[in-house]
């Protein structure tokens, strides 16, 4: 087992980090995910750090001076090899940040070559003849073409990229990745040779991640989706750094288990649902009378503290879609959700004060909150419950000495009985 962290990651967004850290877990690393660059040092060894900023959309320079200040943390903690992790849709425009940031990131790392492949075909992202596709459409044909603030119109990611760099930016297409690892690095040697600085680099199936894993080798940066983290971790492997035991474990849980739902989306309206067809201890969080100023939080916390024990209990404001938009209309979406959001934070932390060490979480921006308010800076992340999502153990000064195992589900993440699975999977 290695002393040091061996792979350092900075993620361009919280639920990303998260994508890339359960990679890492499955294949082995001992993985902990940080929230911002924290002040101090590690709460747990580590193989892997993923240190997530929120940093896709910001204007560059400050996604730059972020990403740096995250290097220089990751670099105090002796890391070998660094990954800067961006959207595997490429989510970026003409002014960044994927260029800027790989560009500042090569600066200080004393670099004149990386890679930046978003690929990860198991999760429909493939990338062919420098083509991103969508699963059997180009990103250009996509629902990204449409995104709000990183609109994705071109799926040729060396022009994409090209437009966001100083450095000339090169492909290295599949029928070199085909031929493995030392036709790979070849390419990368003769590309490097003509004056580029990055390739794109094509993946049709996973087995390709596979293949490019070893020539990335020694690369002081990667820059990618999460899906060429599935082939990292063999490099450390065949050296002898990673352990043999299950980088997936965690500390063993205890204490009562809760939920906390901000999310409604499709799947997190029929997990609650299916959670209280189920005959579940649940309180609803209804967004008017927040706005009228009664103390839900207190309520919730008077109604469901004495139910704490065996079962898991629920506070929710998940609704569906004429609900929240008849709310929106009244209080505005953003008072609307701030609201909410509060509100289930104050939940969160309350339950855990009295006894809860299970949570989960449903909702992207709910998580933020709740971690906000449980005032977590790390998490160690352990066996994957859904595909993307993670139980996690983190140290809370509301749970006292005790670990608090956590589970952040965003959006449609999750089957149907996602809340019995999630709890079920951690019992011993
Ligand atoms: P998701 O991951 O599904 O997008 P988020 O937590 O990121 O979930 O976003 C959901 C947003 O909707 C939050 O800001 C939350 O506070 C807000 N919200 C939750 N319930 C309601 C509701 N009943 N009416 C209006 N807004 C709501």
């Amino acid at each position: 087992m290695s002393g040091g962290a061996l792979l350092g990651c900075i993620a361009d967004d919280f639920t990303g980090a998260t994508d890339l850290a359960n990679n890492l877990v499955r294949e082995g690393m001992r993985t902990l995910q940080t929230i911002g660059v924290p002040d101090g040092g590690l709460d747990e060894p580590a193989d892997a750090i993923v240190v997530a900023l929120k940093s896709r959309t910001i204007p560059a320079s400050d996604a730059v001076a972020q990403s740096l200040r995250a290097l220089r943390w990751l670099r105090e903690r002796g890391v070998r090899q660094v990954y800067f992790k961006v959207c595997s849709t490429f989510d970026s425009t003409p002014q960044g940040n994927i260029g800027p940031v790989t560009d500042a990131l090569l600066d200080a790392l004393g670099s004149d070559f990386t890679i930046a492949c978003p690929a990860f075909p198991a999760n429909q992202r493939s990338v062919y003849r420098g083509h991103l596709f969508v699963g059997d459409l180009l990103l250009s044909d996509s629902g990204m073409r449409h995104h709000p603030l990183t609109p994705m119109t071109d799926a040729n990611l060396v022009r994409v990229l090209q437009a966001q760099t100083r450095r000339r930016v090169g492909l290295v297409p599949w029928e070199v990745v085909a031929r493995g690892p030392a036709a790979i690095r070849e390419r990368f040697e003769a590309l490097r040779a003509q004056g580029i600085g990055i390739a794109i680099v094509d993946a049709i199936a996973d087995e390709d991640l596979r293949r490019i894993g070893p020539a990335l080798d020694g690369m002081p940066l990667v820059t990618a989706g999460s899906g060429i983290a599935i082939g990292l971790p063999q490099n450390w492997r065949a050296r002898g750094l990673l352990g043999e035991a299950g980088a997936d474990t965690l500390p063993a849980a205890a204490g009562a288990r809760a939920i906390v739902s901000g999310s409604c989306s499709v799947a997190t309206n029929a997990q609650v649902r299916d959670f209280l067809a189920r005959g579940g201890t649940a309180f609803a969080v209804d967004p008017l009378a927040l706005a009228q100023g009664r103390d839900l939080a207190a309520e919730a916390l008077a109604a469901l503290r004495p139910r704490l024990g065996e079962r898991p209990v629920l506070a929710y404001a998940t609704a569906e879609p004429q609900q929240v938009q008849a709310v929106q209309q009244q209080l505005g979406v953003e008072r609307a959700g701030a609201l909410v959001e509060q509100a289930l934070a104050r939940i969160a932390a309350g339950l855990v004060e009295s006894g809860v060490r299970q949570l989960i979480v449903a909702g992207g921006e709910t998580s933020g909150a709740v971690v906000q308010a449980l005032g977590v800076r790390q998490l160690a992340i352990g066996p994957q419950i859904d595909p993307g999502v993670p139980w996690t153990a983190a140290r809370t000064p509301r749970a006292g000495g005790d670990w608090l195992h956590l589970a952040l589900k965003s959006g449609n993440f999750g089957g149907t009985g996602f809340f019995s699975d999630a709890f079920a999977r951690l019992a011993p």
